[in-house]
C-alpha cells in the first residue's frame, strides 16, 4: 500500500455550534471521528443528546419567532447566502481536505464536484429568496383573496455522511432562502465539515439562532429531533429503514411534514443499439462514483442480450483499472468505504451473492492491510430474486442481468421496493420514451447517468421516499400557504 500522505489540516471546530457560538454538550459527552484510510481516530467532538436539541431547538424557535431572518427582505436573505458562498469559496481547499480525512472520499471529487456543488446551491436558492409570492385571487364572492408563502418555520434536517457537506448546503440553502430557521445533525461518522461551515455562515452574517449545527447519533439526537414538538418540519436523508422512524416519530409527536429522501436499487438498461464502449463508461460510473456509496446508483445493470457478452467482458477489464488507493493521491478514483460497519455490510452481500450462485467475475476482496477499502465487484448471472438485485448494498458490486425485450426490462426494472432512480441507454428515442413513461421512479436518465442539478427536482417513488428536493419543488417544501380574504366593499365589477 502506498505511503499514507499526511494531510496539513488542522481541525478547528469540534463543538456543537448553536445561537451563535460554539459550546460544549450539556452532558460534556464527546465521541470520535474515524479516519476510513486506516479506522484510527481523528479527533472528537461534541456529542449532542436530547438537552442539546432542546437547546438548538430554543435559540431556532426564538430567531423564526422573534429574529430578524424571516422578516428581512427576501433581498436581504439572499445577498448574505451569496456572501456565505463566496466565503466557503475561499476556504474550498480547507473544506476538501477536511471533508476526504473526515469521509475517504477521493480530495479531487470534493475540490472540483461536491463542494462547488454545494457553493452553486447556496447560491441557486439565494437567487430565490426575493422571488417568493402568493397568488392573488378571483373569489366567487364578494370578497378578496391572496395567498401568502410563509417559511414553515423551525425545521430539523438530518444528513447522511455519503456527501456530507454537500447534503448539508443541499439541506440549508433552501431553508434558509424561505427565512426558515435551522437545526441541522451531520452524520456520526462525518461531523467536521458541517462545523467549519457553520463558522462561515457565522461571518458571512446569519444571524444567531437561524443555523444551529449539531453532532451526534442518530438514535439519540436524531430520535430526539424527529419527535420534538417544537420542530416544524423535518427534512431527512438516508436509509429507508430511518426514514420510516422519522415519519413514525413524526406521527407520534406534532405530525410534522416529513421529506425523505431515501435508498434505491436503480436499473441501467443497456440496449443492443447502445455504444458499448461509452455504456462501459456509464455503468462504471453509475455504480463506482463515491465507492457505491450513492442512493441512486445504477446497480442494477440490465444487457439486452445481443451484447451482454461484449459488455461483460469489457466490464471487467474497465473495472480492473479503477485507481484504488489513498483518496489524497492524485489519480485516485476508488478510496476506502466510510467506516467497519459499512465495511463488513458490503462484503456480507458479496457472500451472499456467490451463495446465491451469481458468478463473481471481478473484484469481491478487501484492498490493502488497513482502513476500510474494497475492490471494485461484479457479477454476472444475476436473477432478479437474489438478494443483491433487491437490497441496497451502498459499496462497489456491479450486479448484471441478461434481458431480451424492453417490455421485460420495463417489467423487470420495477420489481423492487424502490423507486428513486432508472437510467436508458439507447439510440431509440421511442424506446427511451416508452421506458421513461413505464418506470415507477422519480429521475430517469436517458443516455446519461448521475446527472443531478439545483435546477432539477430529485426525489423518490414508492420506498425510496417523500417529497421533492432541489428546484422549485425543494423551496416550496419550507414554505406554506396562508390564503388571506377580505371583504370588498360594493364595486362596479361586481
Ligand atoms: P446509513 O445506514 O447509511 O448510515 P442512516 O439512515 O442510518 O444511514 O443515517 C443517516 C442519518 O440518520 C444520520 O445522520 C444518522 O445519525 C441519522 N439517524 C440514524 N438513526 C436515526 C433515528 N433513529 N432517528 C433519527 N435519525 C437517525
Amino acid at each position: 500500500m502506498a505511503k499514507m500522505p499526511s494531510p496539513s489540516v488542522t481541525v478547528k471546530y469540534t463543538k456543537l455550534f448553536i445561537n451563535g457560538e460554539f459550546v460544549d454538550s450539556v452532558s460534556g459527552r464527546t465521541f470520535e471521528t474515524f479516519d476510513p484510510r486506516t479506522g484510527d481516530s481523528i479527533t472528537s467532538v461534541a456529542e449532542a443528546t436530547k438537552e442539546d436539541v432542546d437547546v438548538a431547538v430554543k435559540a431556532a424557535r426564538n430567531a423564526f419567532d422573534h429574529g430578524p431572518w424571516p422578516r428581512i427582505s427576501g433581498y436581504e436573505r439572499g445577498r448574505i447566502m451569496n456572501k456565505y458562498a463566496d466565503l466557503v469559496e475561499q476556504h474550498l481547499e480547507e473544506l476538501a481536505v477536511l471533508e476526504t480525512l473526515d469521509s475517504g472520499k477521493p480530495l479531487a471529487g470534493c475540490q472540483y464536484y461536491e463542494i462547488p456543488e454545494g457553493i452553486k446551491g447556496l447560491r441557486y436558492y439565494a437567487g430565490w429568496a426575493d422571488k417568493i409570492h402568493g397568488l392573488t385571487l378571483k373569489m366567487s364572492g364578494p370578497y378578496q383573496g391572496y395567498t401568502l408563502q410563509e417559511p414553515i418555520g423551525v425545521v430539523g434536517q438530518i444528513i447522511p455522511w455519503n456527501a456530507p457537506l454537500l447534503m448539508f448546503f443541499n439541506k440549508i440553502s433552501p431553508a434558509l432562502a424561505c427565512g426558515c430557521t435551522i437545526v441541522i445533525k451531520s452524520a456520526e461518522q462525518t461531523p467536521l465539515t458541517a462545523f467549519y461551515a457553520a463558522q462561515l455562515a457565522k461571518e458571512a452574517g446569519i444571524p444567531p439562532g437561524v443555523l444551529n449545527v449539531l453532532s451526534g447519533f442518530g438514535e439519540i439526537a436524531g430520535a430526539a429531533m424527529s419527535k420534538h414538538m417544537d420542530i416544524d418540519k423535518i427534512s431527512f436523508t438516508g436509509s429507508t429503514e430511518v426514514g420510516r422512524l422519522i415519519m413514525e416519530a413524526s406521527a407520534k409527536s406534532n405530525l410534522k411534514p416529513v421529506t425523505l429522501e431515501l435508498g434505491g436499487k436503480s436499473p441501467l438498461v443497456i440496449m443492443d443499439d447502445a455504444d458499448v464502449e461509452e455504456a462501459i463508461k456509464i455503468a462504471h460510473m453509475a455504480v463506482y462514483a463515491n465507492m457505491g456509496q450513492v442512493c441512486c446508483a445504477g446497480s442494477r445493470v440490465f444487457v439486452q442480450e445481443g451484447i451482454y457478452d461484449e459488455f461483460v467482458k469489457k466490464a471487467v477489464e474497465r473495472a480492473k483499472k479503477q485507481m484504488i488507493g489513498d483518496p489524497f493521491l492524485p489519480g485516485v478514483e476508488h478510496g476506502p468505504q466510510i467506516d467497519k460497519a459499512q465495511f463488513d455490510k458490503i462484503l456480507e452481500y458479496i457472500e451472499f451473492g456467490k451463495k446465491e450462485k451469481a458468478t463473481l467475475l471481478t473484484g469481491g476482496q478487501i484492498w490493502g492491510d488497513r482502513g476500510f477499502y474494497i475492490e471494485p465487484t461484479i457479477f454476472c448471472d444475476v436473477k432478479d430474486t437474489m438478494k443483491i438485485a433487491q437490497e441496497e448494498i451502498f459499496g462497489p458490486v456491479m450486479s448484471i442481468l441478461k434481458f431480451k425485450s424492453i417490455e421485460e426490462v420495463i417489467e423487470r426494472g420495477n420489481k423492487t421496493m424502490y423507486g428513486l432512480a432508472a437510467g436508458i441507454l439507447t439510440k431509440n428515442i421511442d424506446v427511451a420514451n416508452r421506458f421513461s413513461r413505464a418506470l415507477r421512479v422519480g429521475v430517469i436518465w436517458i443516455n446519461c447517468f448521475l446527472v443531478i442539478d439545483k435546477d432539477c427536482p430529485f426525489g423518490g417513488f414508492k420506498m425510496s421516499g417523500i417529497g421533492r428536493e432541489s428546484c422549485i419543488q425543494g423551496l416550496q417544501s419550507y414554505l406554506q400557504v396562508k390564503s388571506v380574504i377580505c371583504p370588498l366593499q360594493e364595486s362596479p365589477w361586481l
